[in-house]
Parts: C-alpha cells; sequence; structure tokens
C-alpha cells in the first residue's frame, strides 16, 4: 500500500461519525414547529450517514404537563423518527450539572446573585454590572461571568453569525435562585456527554449559540457545528409552540404532516410516497441542505401584524 494510500485511511478512521439530536420540552403536545425541527435533525442525520437521538428536556417541572413526553414520543415514532439510542431525561442528570456549575464556580467564571427582575430593569434585564454578594442564607442564583468578547460561528443556512456575548446578552444565569438549571448549562452538558457532532435547531435559539459556545470552552468541552432551521410562525406572527393557535400534528394520518413539514424545509415533498418508511427514505436520499430557506421567519397563513 501507498503512503498515501495509508494517510488517507487513517484521516477516514480519525474522522468523528455525525450524531444529531432532537431535544424537546415535555410542555405539551408534538405541534408542527416541533415537527420541522424532530424531521430536518433527523433528515441531516440520516443524509449523514449518522445516529439521531431524542433528548427530552424536562427541567423545569412547573412548565412540565404530565404525560407530554410519552405522548410526544408516539407521536415521534408515528412519523418514522426513533431514538437510535436510549432516551436521555435530563431529570435524571441534575448531579451532572451541578458538577459542570462547580467547575466554572471554581474557576471564577460563575458568581452568586440575588438581584431582582425589578433591579434588572434599568439595563433592559440584562446583569451587566458586578453586584453584592448576596447575605448567607439569601435565596439567589448563580449566574455565569461573562467577558467582554464576540463569540462567532458560521451556519449552513443562516450563514456567520456574531453576538457580543456581554453588550447582548450579560452575566446569564446558570441555576435559578429555586433551585432549577438553566437550560443554557443543561444542554452544553448533555450534547457533550452524547458526544453531539452538529445540532440542528429552531432559529428561536439562535442567539443562546454564542452562550453555549462560550460556555463549551469554559468547561473544557468540544464545539459541535450548529444548524438553525427556519421558524413555524403563526399568522399573528407569533412561535407556533408558544401560541394558542398551535395545534397538534395528527399522529393517525402522519403523511401530510409530513410532506408540509418537507417543504417547509425546501424539499420535494415526493406525493408518490405512499407509506412514512418510503417518504423517509426517499426524503434522505434527495435532503439538501442547500435547500433549506433561511431564518427570516417565514409565516403560514396569510395574516399581518
Ligand atoms: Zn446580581
Amino acid at each position: 500500500m501507498s503512503e498515501h494510500a495509508g494517510q488517507h485511511r487513517d484521516e477516514v478512521v480519525k474522522e468523528t461519525p455525525y450524531r444529531g439530536r432532537f431535544a424537546p420540552s415535555p410542555t405539551g403536545d408534538l405541534h408542527f414547529g416541533s415537527l420541522v425541527a424532530a424531521l430536518g435533525s433527523w433528515l441531516r442525520a440520516r443524509a449523514m450517514g449518522g445516529a439521531w437521538l431524542v433528548r427530552i428536556e424536562d427541567l423545569d417541572p412547573p412548565r412540565e404537563v404530565v404525560g407530554a413526553a410519552e405522548r410526544q414520543l408516539a407521536t415521534l415514532a408515528a412519523f418514522g423518527l426513533l431514538s437510535d439510542e436510549p432516551l436521555v431525561r435530563q431529570s435524571e442528570r441534575h448531579a451532572h450539572y451541578e458538577a459542570a456549575l462547580q467547575r466554572l464556580i471554581d474557576d471564577g467564571l460563575a458568581f452568586p446573585c440575588a438581584c431582582s427582575r425589578k433591579q434588572l430593569e434599568a439595563s433592559g434585564g440584562l446583569h451587566l454590572a458586578p453586584c453584592a454578594a448576596p447575605a448567607a442564607g439569601t435565596p439567589h442564583a448563580w449566574r455565569a461571568r461573562v467577558p467582554d468578547i464576540d463569540i462567532a460561528f458560521d451556519d449552513p443556512v443562516v450563514g456567520h453569525y456574531t453576538q457580543s456575548l456581554r453588550r447582548e446578552v450579560g452575566d446569564f444565569v446558570l441555576k435559578r435562585n429555586d433551585g432549577l438549571y438553566a437550560y443554557q448549562l443543561a444542554v452544553v452538558v448533555d450534547d457533550a456527554a452524547q458526544g453531539i457532532t452538529e445540532i440542528v435547531r429552531g432559529a428561536d435559539l439562535l442567539d443562546s449559540t454564542p452562550r453555549q459556545i462560550w460556555l463549551q470552552a469554559a468547561l473544557g468541552l468540544p464545539t459541535p457545528r450548529y444548524l438553525h432551521l427556519p421558524l413555524v410562525l403563526d399568522e399573528h406572527g407569533r412561535k407556533l409552540g408558544k401560541s394558542l393557535t398551535s395545534l397538534p400534528v395528527d399522529a393517525q394520518d402522519p403523511l401530510p404532516a409530513l410532506r408540509a413539514a418537507l417543504r417547509f424545509l425546501g424539499q420535494h415533498d415526493h406525493p408518490d410516497c405512499s407509506s412514512v418508511t418510503a417518504l423517509l427514505q426517499r426524503a434522505t436520499t434527495h435532503f439538501d441542505v442547500t435547500a433549506i430557506p433561511a431564518s427570516i421567519p417565514s409565516r403560514i397563513g396569510e395574516g399581518s401584524d
């Protein structure tokens, strides 16, 4: 074997296999916007010959709906979207979040804060200035001590994205004063633990990504690639999942919603495929990431406001 061929083989071996994920919060039934995110991440993973994992982001019990996680998983299954590995539930991973928080505290990158929402009003809700240490026994949050840096990344759909972490985000919460871990901390810990190589999700999380990239560096974790899908908005321009008009997708009749989700992602909807399996297979073969519309939120429906 020539030296060149040997080097090539080594490069192939070293290349990390693609691992993607879908991480719903169990706050209700799976709606069309979630289906788009699930399908987009699944198609990208399959088109890259990789694995697709599902993680239940049940970090916030007061917002969760009993039985919603199971119903979401059953709906995903009806759409042919099955996790390749056992489910991960954030509610079972608090020790990992605590360890990450402790590391940030030890490194001087997290601090206790008892500032009220009202106190932060003057700075637009952002925590920008140092504050007094809370008195012993006072309930307090833990915040990240955010440096004055720009964080940038390149997204295959959105393009180049830059955020000034200090000016646009400020010292963000890692653990709330009610003891709940913040999404930003948990998601970074879990994406690393699951070896996720690319995160495909809705553009509503675009402005969270720089925070997460900074946290990854602070915790010595690898940074995955990021791809943000266009958001599905209702006729009032609100994110579908958060609006009153968002309807759950029909798990009894998955093909129409699956085709609508494909069209929303700029893909062909293959009307000749008569089963979920056939449609997903064909959509994987023809998946074109460059056809996904850029994340300028597009609307469904005709409303204007
Ligand atoms: Zn404070």
